[in-house]
């Protein structure tokens, strides 16, 4: 089934609660329906509007947004050590997490409770608690609406990397994710190195499926604001890849800076939080937005902020942390 809006409002549709509108809008309900939405209400302009938690619309939208809403989730092949599964676009990410922990079947459990649905999931390869969702991915598969024909991307071709793929560059607005393949496996395979993941994780009696989802959701519930209270979009900012001469360099200034050894790359990641708050800017407000006042990464929608306003703010957070460190940082989240 497709639901199309006209001209519509797209405050419930964004986690920053920006209040623009797009010219058209429509869901669907299944990936064959794609061809005919493109026919019906087909536009120079598309993108995929899927849960909103990682947008922030700076002006009305003019153009046709695209919901996926499928809701299926099918074991396509299993042996006695895995299953591969085939999850729609449409799906709450954290459903099939919750799938998946309900079936014993591990690989996804440390990235539980991250807002969004399973096609926007590869889009950035989003991570958490030192999993991220790459290493369970098999193939994406997508429409693309200029040859009207479905493809498939094996995982290897997806160009993963820290919060990137291919999909937000050279597939960006070109292809729609319609389904996730998944590699999923039953035996433990608990990785728990992450902050005081495994302590938590002890204190519920030890490294079970179960035990770990709880341990994570009560860990992002305690330190992250919630969208449906506060408008956000999760960390704003991708913590910055450095030489290790640079990386070095702050050392000597910054005994207590922390620094991530990227060994792949032969580089250092450093904390953006850690170098927004020591800007001075963690609790920092200006009107209706702000960063965050326990996690620095996060900007905040305080009531009203329109996205101009929010995209302005987060300028000025890059200028102090360049002005300070002469360390620029990008952003996680896309800007439209
Ligand atoms: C409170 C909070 C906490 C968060 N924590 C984390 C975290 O721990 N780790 C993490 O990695 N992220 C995190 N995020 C960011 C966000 O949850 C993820 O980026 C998530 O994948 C976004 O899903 P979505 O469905 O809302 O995508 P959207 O915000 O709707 O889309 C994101 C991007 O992907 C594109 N896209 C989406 N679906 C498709 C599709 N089917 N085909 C093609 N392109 C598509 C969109 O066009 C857009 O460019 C957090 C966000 C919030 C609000």
């Amino acid at each position: 089934m497709i639901r199309s809006f006209e001209n519509a409002d797209l405050r419930e549709r964004n986690s920053f609660r920006a209040a623009q509108r797009a010219a058209r809008l429509a869901e669907y309900d299944s990936a064959a329906e794609l061809p005919e939405v493109f026919e019906r209400y087909g536009m120079p302009q598309w993108t995929v509007l899927s849960g909103g938690n990682n947008i922030l619309f700076t002006r009305d939208f003019d153009g046709l947004l695209l919901t996926p809403c499928g809701k299926t989730i099918t074991v396509a092949a299993e042996n006695d050590e895995m299953a591969i599964v085939r999850v729609d676009a449409g799906v709450e990410w954290d459903d099939f997490v919750r799938w998946a922990t309900d079936r014993g079947l591990w690989g996804i459990e440390n990235l539980s409770l991250i807002p969004g649905k399973v096609g926007a999931a590869p889009v950035q390869n989003i991570g958490a608690y030192g999993v991220e969702v790459k290493d369970s991915v098999v193939d994406v598969e997508m429409f693309v609406p200029d040859a009207c024909k479905y493809a498939v991307l094996a995982a290897e071709h997806c160009a993963f990397g820290y919060r990137e793929s291919v999909f937000k560059h050279t597939l960006r607005n070109k292809v729609v994710i319609t389904t996730v393949e998944f590699r999923l496996y039953k035996s433990p395979r608990p990785i728990l190195a992450y902050g005081n993941l495994a302590r938590e994780v002890e204190a519920r009696g030890g490294a079970t499926l179960a035990n770990i989802r709880e341990a994570v959701c009560d860990i992002r519930r305690a330190k992250l604001p919630d969208p449906a209270v506060t408008g956000n979009a999760g960390s704003f900012f991708k913590n910055p890849i450095v030489d290790t001469a640079v990386a070095e360099r702050l050392r000597e200034r910054y005994p207590e800076m922390p620094l991530y050894a990227v060994p792949e790359e032969g580089k250092v990641k450093l904390a953006a939080g850690w170098l927004i708050d020591k800007a001075g800017l963690k609790g920092f407000r200006e009107g209706n937005v702000g960063v965050h006042d326990t996690q620095a990464l996060v900007l905040v929608n305080l009531g009203g902020a329109t996205g101009g306003e929010i995209a302005a703010f987060a300028d000025k957070i890059r200028q102090r942390v360049e002005d300070e460190f002469g360390i620029g940082i990008d952003t996680e989240v896309n800007i439209l």
